[in-house]
């Protein structure tokens, strides 16, 4: 009898990698979904989509490996800070080294000719199918009628008939296979990668050129609050919601100093790693601008740290005074 050939999927959550893995089990092919996790991309769209489908789905984290990729991608950046060819290619070599071990007999994802600008040309595809390393093993089930036949094509693993010859930005095709298909529930377009966020690209963008490298932290903090490049050139993240401000005392290491107007509801304010006295006053500042306060009434902002609360006195100021410094918009998660 003939062996069940199985396939590995590159597995965003998204319609199209919902598509791509449905197309192949409506043949009987075993499909699984992967989806690698980095601090810019959590599991949880990936998960919901996969349970939905009732697909298998494995989950690693190569942050290690794709960290490297945010400072010179060979392939250069989206219009974001997304380095999508090269973290392509790495996912894609990732997986492809689990093939053998685990069973696998091909590749494939969701991509579609044409779709994305800088990912999805056709040279662009090409590419990412030769330097994966597996080249004749990756299979774009959604336009593969429009690409060279793959090995899982030729040896009549899979039946190129009944796969696909989508090509281009519309979403139309994909909406109507999802009805036919009866996925009900699958996640907008957009979003996901916060690479591919203005605000938080805008933010990383800022502080690369600043401090030149990130560390994990650093990558977690610019997820929240509004981010403020002081004259001194210290950081201050000054909390929008309480979502905010619970994230930001979750990540203070020693060293930092935490400010918070007396008297007045207001924001934290966080100062990593410290400042020199004049950035902490333009940092109690912004508390200050920030509280309930009204302009021009005179607070005492405790500012704590390494074990000690001090206390600036000022008379608030209008937020527009730190204007300036506001790095990325403010916008984001
Ligand atoms: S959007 Fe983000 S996760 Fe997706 S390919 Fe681009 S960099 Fe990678």
């Amino acid at each position: 009898m003939e062996k069940r050939r199985r396939g590995l999927g590159l597995f965003s959550g998204g319609l199209d990698s919902m598509l791509a893995a449905t197309v192949l089990r409506a043949q009987g092919l075993e499909v699984t979904g992967i989806f690698f996790v980095t601090p810019f991309f959590g599991p949880e769209k990936a998960r919901q989509s996969a349970a939905h489908l009732q697909l298998p789905l494995i989950v690693r984290d190569f942050t290690d490996k794709f960290l490297p990729l945010i400072y010179a991608p060979p392939h250069g950046f989206g219009r974001g800070h997304n380095p999508c060819i090269d973290c392509h290619l790495l996912m894609l070599r990732e997986a492809a080294a689990m093939l053998e071990p685990e069973g696998f007999d091909f590749l494939f994802t969701g991509e579609v000719l044409g779709q994305r600008p800088m990912s999805q040309h056709r040279n662009s595809l090409n590419l990412i199918a030769r330097d994966s390393g597996v080249p004749e093993l990756l299979l774009r089930p959604l336009s593969a009628k429009l690409l060279a036949p793959t090995r899982p094509e030729l040896l009549g693993w899979v039946d190129r008939e009944k796969l696909l010859d989508l090509n281009g930005r519309s979403r139309k095709a994909q909406i109507a296979l999802a009805a036919a298909y009866g996925i009900t529930s699958y996640p907008a377009p957009a979003g996901g990668c916060l690479l591919t966020d203005p605000g938080y690209a805008a933010r990383l963008k800022e502080i690369l050129r600043h401090q030149g490298e990130v560390s994990r932290r650093d990558l977690e903090l610019l997820k929240w609050g509004r981010h403020f490049r002081l004259p001194g050139g210290a950081k201050a993240v000054v909390g929008r919601t309480q979502r905010d401000n619970e994230a930001l005392e979750g990540l203070i290491t020693p060293g930092d100093r935490l400010l918070k107007v007396r008297c007045h509801p207001g924001p934290l304010v966080l100062v990593p790693g410290g400042a020199a006295a004049a950035d902490l006053e333009v940092a109690a500042g912004l508390a200050g601008a920030y509280s309930d306060a009204p302009p021009e009434t005179p607070v005492a902002v405790e500012v704590q740290g390494d074990g000690g609360t001090a206390l600036i006195h000022l008379t608030t100021a209008p937020k527009t005074q730190f204007k300036e410094w506001l790095v990325g918009g403010g916008k984001g998660k």
